[in-house]
């Protein structure tokens, strides 16, 4: 195994667990982070040599867990563009509805896939509201291993058909994303399936962090005054904040750190609720709905983690109507030419309400993140 990671601990309570097994929650029940020897790598890296390589989120090596970069399943992975508004130069959409299976979700998956198979897993499972599970089928096939999704029965049907079409078997269930995380987890157990959902394994994260190491490359190594990320489980989220904590100790960075935005749809928002509330852990949100599905999470893990990020960072957490949705997504099509994910949409919609609150310049710097392709979804009625 590799000697650029020092281990990995608890992100609750601190205590160390080794690298190099395998790993689910911490024992208090919280993910795990991993650990890297930054101090000793400070010396030895040059960034802007590591970014001009070729290859997508995995040049990013000597921050990533992965041993054996020539075994890593690969679909041509792409660093996604930026693309300023015309209407508001100082933002700028990074489209991550370019990478493989169309969403973000690629990055994450990409690397829980590698690494599974480099710790000899070979049956790999999760619940997904679709994006998760057809990255989750596309790298598993690519690597050689077998998927298992479960979905809820409202999940977009396009995203159930590819992750069927990608080779995994896919569960229809009648509830939302963690009924179908608790049918599933019995399953794991009885068959011997991996459990990779959300932060319940410690290497999504890595890979959702190469967003951060990205989106500071491209910007000349001067991160924005803001960053709005739709928020489901927050793996985006953590895992920017994780990475800005890592180039910083690394010297690739320095000054004031982006304000984090959490957005989240009026119909599913627990963590702003627990934001206003000044909670640390947010409760379930009941009967959550929302055409932004992916973002459709009524309870995640890494609550507090996302809470903290937004906190320190000076940001806020914000919920959007469906009706803002809505009119951002037509929108920014119209206007800009962009097709978003409605998630993507309501980025857009949350920086509005966040300038017209005073909580933001209309010309700050500003990054909206738009995580899947807009043709994943029903786009009859929109026009
Ligand atoms: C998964 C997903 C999200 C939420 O991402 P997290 O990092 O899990 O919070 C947002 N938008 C889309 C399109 C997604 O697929």
């Amino acid at each position: 195994m590799t000697n650029r990671v020092r281990g990995l601990h608890c992100s609750l309570d601190g205590t160390s667990y080794p690298f190099g097994e395998v790993h689910r929650l911490s024992e208090a029940g919280r993910p795990l982070l991993v650990d890297y020897h930054l101090e000793g790598m400070r010396a030895q890296l040059d960034r802007d040599e590591i970014a001009a390589r070729p290859g997508g989120f995995w040049k990013w090596r000597e921050l990533l867990p992965v041993s054996d970069f020539d075994r890593v399943p690969r679909l041509g992975e792409i660093d996604t563009p930026l693309i300023e508004l015309a209407a508001n130069p100082g933002v700028v959409v990074k489209d991550e509805g370019r990478l493989p299976t169309g969403s973000f979700k690629a990055r994450g998956l990409a690397l829980a896939v590698a690494m599974a198979r480099e710790l000899g897993l070979e049956k790999l499972a999760m619940p997904s509201n679709g994006n998760a599970g057809a990255a989750l089928a596309a790298y598993a096939t690519r690597a050689g291993l077998e998927a298992l999704v479960y979905c809820p029965a409202d999940t977009p049907r396009i995203n159930i058909d590819e992750t069927q079409l990608a080779g995994a078997e896919v569960v229809e269930v009648d509830g939302y994303i963690d009924d179908c995380g608790k049918l599933l987890a019995e399953r794991a157990q009885r068959e011997g399936w991996f459990d990779v959902s959300t932060l319940k394994e410690p290497y999504r994260l890595e890979g959702k962090k190469t967003m951060g190491l990205e989106l500071a490359s491209q910007m000349d190594w001067r991160l924005p005054e803001a960053i709005f990320y739709p928020t489901g489980g927050g793996t985006g989220l953590i895992g920017m904040w994780k990475a800005f904590a890592e180039m910083r100790q690394l010297g690739w960075i320095e000054g004031p750190l982006p304000k984090m935005f959490a957005v989240q749809a009026a119909g599913c928002a627990p963590i702003v609720r627990a934001f206003d509330a000044g909670e640390r852990f947010a409760e379930r949100w009941e009967n959550a709905h929302t055409i932004a599905a992916g973002i459709r999470v009524p309870k995640a893990l890494g609550d507090f983690l996302i809470l903290d990020a937004v906190r320190e960072s000076g940001g806020s957490a914000i919920a959007v109507s469906e009706d803002a949705i809505n009119a951002s997504w037509r929108e920014l099509c119209r206007t800009e030419g962009l097709l978003m994910c409605p998630e993507g949409a309501a980025t857009h919609a949350a920086w509005r309400q966040a300038v017209a609150d005073g909580q933001l310049d209309e010309g700050a710097h500003s990054v909206l993140f738009n995580c899947a392709t807009g043709l994943k979804y029903p786009l009859q009625g929109l026009a």
